[in-house]
């Protein structure tokens, strides 16, 4: 087969590869993309819709965000939105709601109040809820079966309209890469059912090597393989000082709307995981979904049978360094019966019964009937551990050493964040390539 040749080669059509083929086809005089994915499809991982929580996480809500974290996502956050704006999707795959979190209980509700006086300034729409008010607008989360206020005081923050803050990240991929590929100019290659194994680079060219053999060069190579990442930066010997552990994330399922909007829970500041959440469910006619759980798993995806096993011990690279990190941070006895606790919540008849004791936190009459664990539903985490640092890394990392690749790891808000993470790496490929980067469009278009 001939070999092709693309300044650019974007491995992985998840929604980080699909976001940078659409700003390098958009936003930079780069002619030639190409994307390479080893499935049949775009999104079939973590980017799937019902593989997240279908959340646009800009910040208001998340109580384990610092305000300068909560800066950083609201401005990727923003641009979503605008995109989706601008290609009137609005409807189709992103939609308005209420969202909110709450505190149970008089000092997480102290937290929430305290939460709200420093937020409101960055999101001025944000609004504080009393346990009176939120009898109106998420009656589930005060009343128990009987119809009576649950004892403790309850108080959220959150918004009732006019925030975008539900969308299918899977279906948003597809357009990122339609809309790629229609732009003037540009050609925007995508193959898929192509694994990519190994990335050589000679001179000044990088040869990508795949399962099925096409025979593709380029001049600069993103990978953007999720989970897989890792995995592939360490065959080019790049990120040796970097180790994976992957949590996947379950959900439950109700067999009825239960709740107006997402509701979040204050995070416990032990754990190094989100809080569990509920929420309605765009794929699921907007029936409650519950979760995400936090398995630790030894695969880099799910439901893919055992293939990715072996991968996931490579991505590891387990060193006494690595012991070390595991203790400090699962070392506690509230992490650890955290961490049991989720296991467990697999687990066919006792899991439904420990799980919805966690959810009576956000509603109180829920009953195991009401539930069922969602079956296919969730995806993988890939959580970082630097070696150097001796630190668990909770957000998204990056390898870049100016060398013409750079590669991706993306757990949550990682969907959320892919305009940003595009933009800055756009930036980078145009400054190693000697292309142009028009941060003047790319600011009118997805920022002002
Ligand atoms: C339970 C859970 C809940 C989450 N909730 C949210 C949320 O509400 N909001 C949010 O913003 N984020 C959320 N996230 C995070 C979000 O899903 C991810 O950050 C995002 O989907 C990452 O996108 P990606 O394109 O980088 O990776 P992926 O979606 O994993 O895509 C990677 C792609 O690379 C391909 N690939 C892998 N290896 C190779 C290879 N060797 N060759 C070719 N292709 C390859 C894969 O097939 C895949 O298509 C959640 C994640 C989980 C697991």
């Amino acid at each position: 087969m001939q070999e092709k040749h693309y300044e650019v080669v974007i491995v992985g059509g998840g929604i980080s590869g699909g976001a940078l083929a659409y700003t390098l086809a958009q936003y930079t005089d780069i002619k030639s993309i190409a994307i390479i994915e080893k499935y049949e499809g775009l999104a079939t991982l973590n980017t799937k819709g019902t593989a997240n929580s279908q959340t646009i996480h800009c910040g208001d809500i998340e109580t384990n965000y610092t305000i300068d974290k909560a800066k950083k996502v609201k401005r990727a956050a923003d641009m979503i939105a605008k995109y989706c704006k601008k290609h009137d999707y609005i409807g189709k795959f992103i939609f308005e709601g209420q969202k909110m979190a709450i505190g149970v209980g008089d000092s997480e509700v102290a937290f929430i109040k305290d939460r709200y006086e420093v937020f409101k300034e960055l999101y001025p729409y944000l609004e504080f809820y009393d346990k009176d008010k939120l009898k109106q607008i998420e009656p589930k989360v005060i009343f128990d079966s009987n119809g009576n206020p649950r004892p403790e005081d309850v108080a959220g923050l959150g918004v009732q309209s006019g925030a975008y803050t539900t969308i299918d990240f899977g279906a948003m991929t597809n357009t990122l890469v339609e809309n790629a590929q229609k732009t003037k100019g540009k050609i925007c290659d995508l193959y898929l059912n192509s694994e990519v194994q190994n990335i050589t680079k000679v001179g000044d060219k990088f040869y990508i090597r795949t399962a099925n053999k096409i025979s593709v060069s380029a001049d600069f190579v993103v990978v953007d393989a999720g989970a897989h990442s890792l995995w592939l930066a360490h065959k080019m010997g790049y990120g040796k000082n970097l180790s994976a552990i992957c949590i996947a994330g379950s959900f439950y399922l109700t067999k009825q709307k239960l709740l107006n909007g997402k509701v979040y829970m204050v995070q416990n500041p032990k754990l190094p995981f989100a809080a569990l959440h509920g929420d309605p469910d765009l794929l699921a006619d907007g029936c409650t979904r519950f979760g995400p759980t936090a398995l630790t798993m030894p695969k880099l995806e799910r439901y893919k049978g055992c293939r990715s096993v072996p991968e996931f011990f490579q991505s590891l690279n387990f060193t006494p360094k690595v012991a070390k990190v595991f203790w400090n941070n699962f070392g506690d006895s509230d992490v650890r019966n955290f961490l049991m606790r989720n296991i467990a919540f697999e687990a066919p008849v006792l899991g439904k019964k420990l799980f919805v004791k966690n959810a009576k936190k956000i509603i109180p009459s829920i009953r195991e009937e009401d539930i069922y664990y969602a079956k296919g539903f969730g995806g993988v985490r890939a959580q970082i551990i630097d070696q150097d640092k001796l630190e668990l890394l909770l957000g998204e990392a990056r390898i870049d050493d100016n060398n013409g690749v750079i590669f991706n790891m993306t757990p949550s808000p990682g969907a959320t964040s892919c305009f940003g993470n595009a933009e800055r790496d756009a930036i980078s490929i145009c400054s190693f390539l000697g292309k142009k980067f028009d941060a003047e469009k790319f600011e009118n278009e997805l920022v002002k």
